[in-house]
């Protein structure tokens, strides 16, 4: 707890990460545009960097967390700035191209480079519940994860520096998949005068339950290999019709049933009718080319 640490960028995230490392003890060194959000940190102990340069020597690592990541470059690529020997954590978020762009900015100049993404709002920084993703060197992250876990459950995802910007958005694609299904439902049930408190924890409980069939299917896409040993895609499309046919007649939005029937009917199209739902990883794994 005694790592001295800095922080550059102080909007709602970046207070959140210095006052997380403030509470748990570390001399935390920060710097921000606007320099009055530093207020209420200098007030609990912070120390205010005149400069970005000045804010990167005072600390054994140093956090970035800017709006994107070309605030970033303007910020680190000042001419007076020297990346040399430091340590940057950059908890910015953007896509796995600019973590690598990025990684390799920071090689050049003899800098250490971690990427993260931050999968929490500002309250949960310092707790548990705030995950934070990390690629790169695993040495980096080894050497200073204790100081890390000041900000909530940090994890180390490989040594890939676009890692971490792929995890978040692969969650993003999952939550908000769980979320449409769910809405989907709710707003057919609502024409049957069911509302929506009655029919969620039915959508939890399936939600639990198709949650659990993912490793399995998992080894099915990592082999090549889907064996219908529950279903088969052909027989899924005709539910899908159904759930078309039922969504259009008590008038609700058939629009996303249609999309997913479109990519089942593509790859039955393909050959693979006769093949378990997880063939379809060959539709999202392609761009659509018609
Ligand atoms: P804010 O808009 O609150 O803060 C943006 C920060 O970037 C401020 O420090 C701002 O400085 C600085 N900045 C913007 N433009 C410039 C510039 N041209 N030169 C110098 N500094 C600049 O955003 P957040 O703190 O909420 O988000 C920061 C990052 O964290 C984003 O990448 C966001 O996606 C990510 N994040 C945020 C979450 C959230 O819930 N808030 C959740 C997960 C990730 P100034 O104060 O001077 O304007």
């Amino acid at each position: 707890t005694d790592t001295p640490v800095t922080v550059i960028g102080l909007g709602l995230m970046g207070r959140a990460l210095a006052g997380a490392f403030l509470k748990a003890g570390h001399p935390t060194t920060v710097w921000n545009r606007t320099t009055s959000k530093a207020d209420q940190l200098v007030a609990e102990g912070a120390r205010l960097a005149p400069t970005v340069g000045d804010a990167l020597k005072a600390g054994s690592l140093t956090i970035i967390c800017v709006t994107d990541y070309q605030v970033m470059h303007e910020l680190l690529g000042a001419s007076d700035i020297e990346p040399a020997g430091t340590m940057l954590i950059n908890l910015t978020s953007g896509d796995s191209a600019q973590a690598r762009e990025a990684a390799r900015w920071a090689e050049q100049r003899g800098a250490h480079y971690l990427d993260g993404a931050i999968m929490a709002i500002p309250s949960a920084i310092g707790t548990a519940e705030a995950v934070i993703l990390h690629s790169g060197p695993q040495s980096d992250f080894e050497a200073h994860r204790s100081t890390l876990d000041a900000l909530g459950t940090v994890t180390y995802l490989g040594a890939d520096h676009g890692l971490a910007s792929l995890y978040d958005v692969a969650g993003l694609a999952m939550m908000w998949s769980v979320l449409n299904a769910w809405l989907q439902g709710t707003a057919m049930l609502r024409t049957a005068g069911v509302d929506a408190a009655t029919y969620a924890p039915f959508a939890q409980q399936i939600a639990a339950t198709v949650a659990e069939w993912l490793p399995g299917y998992a080894e099915q896409i990592d082999s090549g290999s889907f064996p219908a040993e529950v279903s088969a895609l052909e027989t899924d499309v005709r539910a899908m019709a159904h759930l078309i046919e039922e969504s259009e007649a008590v008038g609700v939005n058939a629009e996303l049933p249609k999309l997913i029937k479109a990519m089942a009917d593509r790859s039955i199209a393909a050959g693979h009718g006769g093949e378990q739902y997880p063939v379809l990883i060959e539709e999202f794994g392609r761009p659509r080319n018609d």
